[in-house]
């Protein structure tokens, strides 16, 4: 490795992983060359937080992270950990200082069928993640009135439109987006489907939504015009905006192997419409793109609590370390390409087939095994399955 990455270790079942895999597939075959930052939720709260902004600054430096799913904290996770204060997410924390898109993507084998049949390649789903109902404001009217729509500019412009005269009570609701979120999100989208190449599609409402969801439709445009059309062009993909009921009419009967970029509302609720169909939630990975194209991959899973406590106990969990050892390879697979070290790339790839080599070769953890057909040859505790894909890099190598 020329360049190092930034290591974001984590909490819970998936740190238990995360060691495991880096002695197991990693340290045995890479000079691996990382820069350190312990994001587990003691060492975030006794920093107040400064190491997740430090790993942040790293990740814009280094240009490319790996991070190991972490506990976002609530009140029992403060008297669990005997916290000073309820951090907020590390997740949240990182995508507000890249100013990212998070992109999920089903990672697909042979024997694990997932319940549309005409998808043969992984959608990969980008989501707005700002705006909309999630900043919104509601009031429920309590008897007849006017509701009205008042913008009280800077400048002292005022901006006021009727929303109905209303004939009895009822609910109102104001959301807003803002240019600059929408311009980051469409860059961050179309720089990581160059980076895949694989074509672009964008769905809103704009038939009906003229000025709200027409203004990401005209966004969206003007950013491919201006930034992106000869780069598409030239990497030989597509680039389309349409209505969102025609994106899930296409998507529902296409092969797959495309991006889909969703509003916030939209990604939220079809991202787990695309999970729960390709099977398993420790079979998705998933990567935040900055618009000026860094990388952070991780699981999309989370610290996996339950299996941990079980851990705790002397158990060898059965717990899926598919989607971060993708994360590991993802991240590795970037530096060998940023950096020119094409044996770095090459071995990313090797252990991702030898990881799907091994499931499809029967071998497999619990989670997937209740799902696959033909039936596994074998149900696997985790220390088990990383020892068979060993088994299997180390033919490959
Ligand atoms: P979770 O870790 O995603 O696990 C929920 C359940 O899904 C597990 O109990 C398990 O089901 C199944 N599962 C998830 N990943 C699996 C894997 N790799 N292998 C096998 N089964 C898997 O969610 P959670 O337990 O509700 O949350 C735990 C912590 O994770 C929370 O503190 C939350 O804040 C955090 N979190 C972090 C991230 C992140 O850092 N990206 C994302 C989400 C949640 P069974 O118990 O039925 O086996
Ligand atoms: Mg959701």
């Amino acid at each position: 490795m020329k360049n190092a990455i930034a290591e974001l270790d984590g909490d819970e079942m998936t740190r238990v992983l995360w060691k495991v895999i880096k002695d197991e597939l990693l340290l045995p075959f890479v000079d691996l060359n990382t820069e350190y930052y312990d994001l587990g939720l003691k060492n975030r709260d006794d920093s107040d937080d400064k190491v997740t902004y430090d790993s942040a600054a790293a990740i814009k430096r280094l240009k490319v992270g790996v991070k190991c799913a972490t506990i976002t904290s609530n009140q029992a996770r403060v008297e669990e950990y005997n916290l000073k204060q309820l951090t907020p997410s590390p997740n949240g924390i990182i995508r507000a200082e890249l100013d990212g898109t998070v992109f999920r993507e089903p990672i697909f084998v042979k024997n694990i069928h997932g319940t549309v049949s005409c998808w043969k390649k992984p959608i990969v789903l980008g989501r707005h993640a700002y705006g909309d109902i999630y900043k919104n404001t509601e009031i429920k009217t309590p008897c007849a009135g006017k509701a009205e729509l008042v913008f009280t500019g800077e400048d002292g412009t005022v901006i006021r439109k009727l929303i109905k005269d209303m004939p009895g009570p009822g609910i109102i609701q104001g959301i807003h987006n803002l240019d600059k979120s929408i311009e980051s999100f469409a860059r961050c989208c179309m720089t990581y489907a160059l980076d895949r190449k694989i074509s672009v599609w964008f769905g809103a409402k704009d038939t009906i939504s003229k000025t709200y969801d027409g203004n990401f439709k005209a966004i969206f445009q003007r950013v491919y015009e201006q930034e992106f059309k000869a780069k598409v062009e030239e990497a030989g993909i597509e680039y389309g905006l349409t209505l969102i009921d025609d994106a899930v009419a296409r998507v529902m009967r296409s092969e797959g192997g495309f991006m889909w970029a969703t509003k916030n509302y939209d990604g939220d609720v079809m991202s787990d419409m695309i999970a729960s169909a390709c099977g398993s939630l420790a079979m998705m990975t998933s990567v935040l793109v900055s618009p000026d194209g860094n990388f952070e991959y991780e699981a999309s899973h989370g610290t996996v609590q339950k299996h941990y406590y079980r851990y705790l106990k002397g158990e060898k969990t059965s717990t899926n370390p598919v989607a971060t050892i993708f994360a590991w390879t993802g991240a590795l697979a970037k530096r060998g390409e940023l950096d020119g070290t094409s044996e770095l790339t090459d071995f990313a790839k090797k252990l991702e087939k030898a990881t799907l080599d091994t499931i499809e070769a029967g071998y497999m953890t619990g989670d997937i095994a209740r799902i696959a057909s033909p039936a596994p040859v074998a149900v696997l505790n985790s220390w088990e399955f990383i020892a068979k894909i060993r088994e299997a890099l180390e033919a490959m190598l």
